[in-house]
């Protein structure tokens, strides 16, 4: 008997661990390698040897739930209340499988955008609820028609990732007024909005469910300092919801976990008073341009990144084998690590399209870039 027969080990834990078995460049998983802020590293050093080391309140740390009111209202212009609008989360995986597990209920239905990052199908199936896919358009952008026609009286539930991993693929203006047209006339459906990438935009700015009023009492957002402070071995990530509901939120958290890794909260806010995210962004995009620059050498075409960490490329020119052979044999004949797009997929779409994590530093991005090219 099995809750979840269809759900299997996730692509990122077999292409890392099949990326140290070979000694392979890790492009897969999305994490930095270059080392963090040593401003970060010696506030964790003072605060060991501080009174920190018990549990915090059940929603978060209060001086972290206040900077990260702060954090919202310098970057959007919103006001929230840190007592009763704000949890943190042991990253932004648990604040997604919370909010899931608290919100949605027995047989409704909940819509997950198709290509989708993984970790939103499973928290669904366990609350007996159908997750409902439905395709971007080609070059992933929502489509609100078909959007709007998969929406019922049973829908609980949209599902958006903006940035969008694995495409990096960003929603505009205009996606935003069609949302707001479309929720409109769904009054019972509850925006969960995953932002884990909201600092990693280059040209085109991020445009928040914070910003949008219509939208934001009724939605979940979620953020990840571990995207935003390279620190994805920290999990530790915030929701932000209307307390109505945030008070279904919290029960489920407090038997969850109760409450995140004091350290780690108390790091961050302190953290958080001499940090600016606005240089992230400018950070990543030096990063993307680099790699790019460096692959528009290969055989590989490269399709456009405007967020995330994420570059995805067609290898369409180099072979015709299904993307997930082509990514074993990346790793097993060229040392190099990418994870297959047809993993986003509801039924494994297969476009010959990979995508690599340019979090990395230069001289790594060089060499699997050298790698690349000699394919
Ligand atoms: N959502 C998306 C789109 C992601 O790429 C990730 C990646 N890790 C997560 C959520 C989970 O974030 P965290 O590591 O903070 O749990
Ligand atoms: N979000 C990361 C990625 O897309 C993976 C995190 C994980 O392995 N769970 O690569």
């Amino acid at each position: 008997m099995s809750k979840l027969p269809n759900i299997t080990t996730s692509i990122f834990t077999v292409m890392s661990k099949m990326a140290i078995e070979y000694n392979a460049i890790n492009l897969s998983q999305g994490f930095p390698n270059f080392p963090v802020d040593e401003k970060l590293t010696a506030i964790v050093a003072k605060l060991a040897n501080e009174d920190i080391h018990q549990y915090t309140p059940m929603a978060g740390f209060p001086p972290l739930l206040s900077k990260i009111a702060t954090l919202v209202k310098d970057s959007y212009q919103r006001n929230i209340l840190p007592e009763t609008e704000i949890l943190v989360t042991t990253g932004a995986t648990q604040g997604i499988f919370t909010s899931i597990q608290a919100l949605v209920e027995n047989n409704d239905e909940v819509l997950i955008l198709d290509p989708s990052y993984d970790c939103y199908e499973a928290p669904v199936l366990l609350c007996n609820a159908k997750p409902v896919r439905v395709s971007l358009n080609e070059d992933y952008t929502p489509n609100w028609e078909t959007i709007e026609s998969a929406c019922s009286e049973k829908t609980k539930m949209i599902i958006i990732n903006n940035p969008h991993n694995p495409t990096g693929k960003i929603l505009t203006e205009t996606d935003f007024e069609a949302l707001e047209k479309l929720l409109e006339k769904f009054p019972r459906i509850i925006l969960l909005s995953d932002e884990v990438y909201e600092y990693i935009t280059f040209e085109q700015k991020h445009i928040s469910i914070h910003t949008r009023k219509s939208l934001r009492n009724r939605a979940v957002v979620v953020s990840s300092f571990g995207k935003t402070f390279h620190i994805t071995g920290w999990k530790i990530g915030y929701v932000v919801a209307p307390e109505h509901l945030m008070r279904e939120i919290k029960k489920v958290h407090q038997f969850l976990v109760f409450s995140v890794n004091s350290l780690s909260q108390a790091a961050i806010s302190e953290y958080l008073d001499i940090v600016s995210v606005v240089e992230i962004g400018g950070f990543y995009q030096q990063k993307r341009d680099y790699f790019r620059q460096l692959l528009s050498k290969s055989r590989f075409k490269l399709l456009p990144c405007e967020g995330t960490y994420f570059q995805v490329v067609s290898y369409e020119d180099i072979s015709n084998e299904n993307d997930v052979d082509f990514c074993k044999h990346l790793i097993t004949e060229h040392g190099v690590a990418a994870i297959p797009i047809s993993n986003f997929y509801e039924n494994g779409k297969d476009l010959h399209l990979i995508r690599f994590c340019f979090a990395k530093d230069n001289p790594t991005l060089e060499e699997a870039a050298r790698r690349l090219c000699a394919i």
